[in-house]
């Protein structure tokens, strides 16, 4: 083993070691500053200038981003912090312990995602000493796996620019430039309680959230027709009936329940017109029923993210890998990074079949490959 990939191992180990869950459940959800206080000390070594962008009120939370060189283009590698929770009780090893074994790493955040950000750095230290024409910039985001807050802060503060962004994200070294979106959306409807033995006591919300569910299944297929894409395994947007409750008693008229669904759309539709459109249906029934129906976001939606099939960089990463760019089912930090102006892919090691259980691994043989990978992107765009 040589002595960059002995660096490489040491600098993973650290990053594994110090828990950065983020999470919508309050009894699991960490801060991600001490990974990014690591990051940003071995950057500095490396001569990178630090900036940390406070992501929570009282800095817990923050997003790193370290530049060397300077000028209107350059390249951003860039990378999630946090990790999800996890059931150590399956675990075969210590979860926040690096193990090797059977040519793998494991540990929690090993390939989804902390695995990227020792290889960016090994690839960016192959520059030490050498002027860079554009700026090199080391992306480290807090919360991609819960709120995307840091995401959401970055484009907020319109930083960090560069002509192109890498996000390392696993797709065992494959470049993937498609994702669909999600949203994730409560219907509530809300009529009259009275006695059940005369319906004319009241307006059954039970009723009018059927036909609610008619509307958006018939929608679904709508959305199927019209946003259809063959690039992804599954070809359409799915739209997810996901729970509902309401009601109290069979001889009572229901006065209000909620129910809860999610949306993914294909990047041919936006998820702002597809609410839109919705709102309209509902708003259609609640009319016809004399109901109060609302609509209302659970969580910030993500949007689906296309990057063009012929720009420089997708053209670049596909040269590079020998693989064309494909589509992922999984939803990452692209959409903001592209908002930002940037050509972005999502390319990094590891496989996201491992991420998100117990056991998550990195196979050692990733390694080298994505270091030279990487040092190439950084000499395209930054000498
Ligand atoms: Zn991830």
């Amino acid at each position: 083993m040589s002595h960059s990939d002995q660096r490489v191992i040491e600098q993973l180990q650290q990053l594994v070691a110090t828990p950065s869950v983020s999470s919508t459940d309050p009894r699991w959800d960490q801060g991600n500053r001490a990974v990014v206080d690591l990051l940003a000390a071995w950057l500095v070594d490396l001569g990178f200038a630090v900036e940390i962008q406070p992501v929570s009120a009282d800095g817990a939370k923050a997003n790193l981003i370290a530049t060397r060189g300077s000028g209107p283009g350059g390249l951003v590698l860039a990378g999630h912090t946090d990790t999800v929770p996890f059931d150590e009780g399956r675990w075969r090893s210590d979860p926040l312990c690096l193990t090797e074994r059977d040519q793998r790493l494991y540990g929690l955040g090993s390939t989804d995602m902390k695995g990227f950000f020792p290889l960016a750095l090994a690839a960016a230290s192959t520059f030490t000493g050498t002027d860079l024409q554009q700026p090199l910039i080391l992306l480290a985001t807090a919360d991609e796996e819960s709120s995307m807050n840091g995401a959401r802060q970055l484009v907020a503060a319109a930083r960090p620019r560069a002509r192109a962004a890498i996000i390392g994200e696993p797709t065992s070294l494959q470049p993937v430039r498609m994702h669909k979106g999600i949203m994730m959306e409560s219907v509530r409807v809300t009529g009259r309680a009275g006695h059940s033995s005369n319906p004319a006591l009241g307006n059954s919300a039970l009723d009018g959230m059927h036909a609610v569910m008619s509307e958006l299944l018939a929608f679904r297929l709508e959305l199927a027709q019209r946003y259809g894409s063959a690039f992804f395994t599954v070809p359409t947007p799915t739209l997810n009936l996901g729970c509902i409750h309401g009601g109290d008693s069979p001889n009572r008229i229901c006065s209000q329940v909620e129910l809860h669904f999610d949306l993914r759309m294909t990047p041919d539709g936006d998820n702002a017109s597809v609410r839109a459109e919705i709102q309209a249906r509902l708003q259609a029934v609640a009319g016809d029923r004399g109901l109060a129906i609302e609509l209302r976001p659970l969580v910030e939606d993500v949007s689906p993210f296309e990057e063009t099939a012929d720009c420089e960089l997708v053209r670049l990463a596909e040269r590079l890998t020998g693989h064309s760019a494909g589509a992922v089912a999984f939803a990452t930090e692209a959409p903001f990074l592209k908002q930002l102006g940037m050509d972005t892919v999502i390319l990094g090691p590891g496989s996201i079949d491992r991420a998100h259980q117990p056991d998550e691994y990195l196979e050692l043989e990733q390694i080298r490959p994505c270091i030279r990978l990487l040092e190439q992107c950084i000499r395209h765009y930054c000498l």
